[in-house]
């Protein structure tokens, strides 16, 4: 961690101050993994300290350490408004620019409070007074710890600190397999271990707690995947009538898209889901080696992210967005063809 930041936010922490933490939209392991590891860990320090959602989060999300406390903006707007106007700092974790907190980002724009940015997507913005921006760490929650240790506190990483940041590192790594896992990762999620993080109990709460809808929901997206292995790329798709079919609920999608990349030969993949509310198409991009995909996101559908995991939108129907894609297959032809 960059010592002129740790020294800064040292500064900021010596007295204790109204702190908000906000993850992002749609917040992931990650995201509420950090937030409610940085709380716990903000508490201790003396601090009055809240946890602002701009939504709601899936339910395997929902046993961490700390959750209940979580204000969720969409439910609880004016309670939100106030924490947010009276807090000294706000704390911005797992993204980098305020367009990806939704509707909230207007409030954000015009808060008194100081900014700290604990993010490691690419292509940072500018909004943020203190930044850790490192886009080659596995996640957020790995960052936390890295904080935290840079602050001279390992010691004050509890079993609730643990299980939170353990929890957003298994969540952003793929349970250790994506390539920003590197030897740290491991080192960090071994000591998270010996702070009382329960491995074999958070996989379990994480990972084996589907519903059989969810489990059908997963074999209809299968069914629909078309694949093209002159261009190593495959992609699902999945209809508000299929996610209807099949009682959707937040969350029931996520890690669907790996299964793309699974297939023996396949480097790139993607999957459509429509969101009829809002009258759009909801992408999410992976990828191995070398494609792009956060530039890819940047590029054609209103996304970014990571170099290998992004997300993005497109307003129109899945037909006309697959038509799209298909169409941006053959222009990334070197890039993409075997
Ligand atoms: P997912 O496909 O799981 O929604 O997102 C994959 C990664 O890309 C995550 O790290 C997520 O934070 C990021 N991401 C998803 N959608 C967007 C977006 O619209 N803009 C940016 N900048 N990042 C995104
Ligand atoms: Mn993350």
């Amino acid at each position: 961690m960059n010592s002129a930041q740790v020294a800064a936010l040292q500064t900021l922490l010596s007295t204790p101050k109204k702190i908000a933490i906000i993850p992002h939209k749609n917040p992931d392991g990650d995201a509420i993994g950090s937030a409610l590891g940085l709380y716990h860990y903000l508490l201790q320090l003396g601090n009055d300290v809240k946890v602002v959602s701009p939504n709601d989060y899936p339910k395997f999300l929902k046993w961490m350490p700390g959750s209940s406390d979580v204000l969720n903006w969409e439910k609880v707007n004016s309670s939100c408004v106030r924490v947010l106007e009276e807090a000294d700092a706000v704390f911005t974790l797992d993204f980098n620019d305020l367009g990806r907190t939704g509707d909230m980002a207007e409030l954000l724009k015009t808060l008194p409070a100081s900014f700290v940015m604990i993010d490691h997507h690419r292509e940072p913005t500018d909004y943020a007074q203190i930044m850790f921006s490192h886009p080659d760490m596995s996640s957020t929650s790995e960052m936390i710890y890295h904080i935290i240790a840079a602050l001279g506190h390992k010691d004050a990483i509890t079993k609730d600190i643990a299980s939170c940041l353990y929890a957003g590192i298994v969540t952003d790594t793929g349970s250790f397999k994506f390539s920003a896992t590197t030897v740290s990762t491991h080192h960090v999620a071994a000591n998270l271990i010996e702070r009382g993080a329960s491995n074999n109990e958070i996989h379990t709460l994480i990972y084996d707690n589907n519903s059989a809808d969810r489990l059908y929901l997963l074999s209809t997206a299968l069914q629909n995947m078309k694949i093209f292995p002159e261009y190593r790329t495959s992609y699902m798709t999945l209809s508000s009538e299929e996610l209807k079919n099949h009682n959707f609920i937040k969350g029931d999608t996520e890690g669907f898209v790996n299964y793309g990349l699974s297939i023996d030969g396949i480097e790139f993949t993607a999957i459509f889901i429509e969101n009829e509310e809002e009258g759009l198409i909801k992408i999410s991009l992976r990828s191995k080696g070398d494609f792009d995909v956060n530039t890819f996101a940047r590029t054609h559908f209103n996304g970014g992210g990571h170099k290998n995991a992004a997300g993005g939108r497109m307003i129109g129907t899945i037909e006309e967005t697959t038509t799209l894609f298909e169409s941006l297959l053959a222009k990334y032809k070197t890039e993409l063809a075997s």
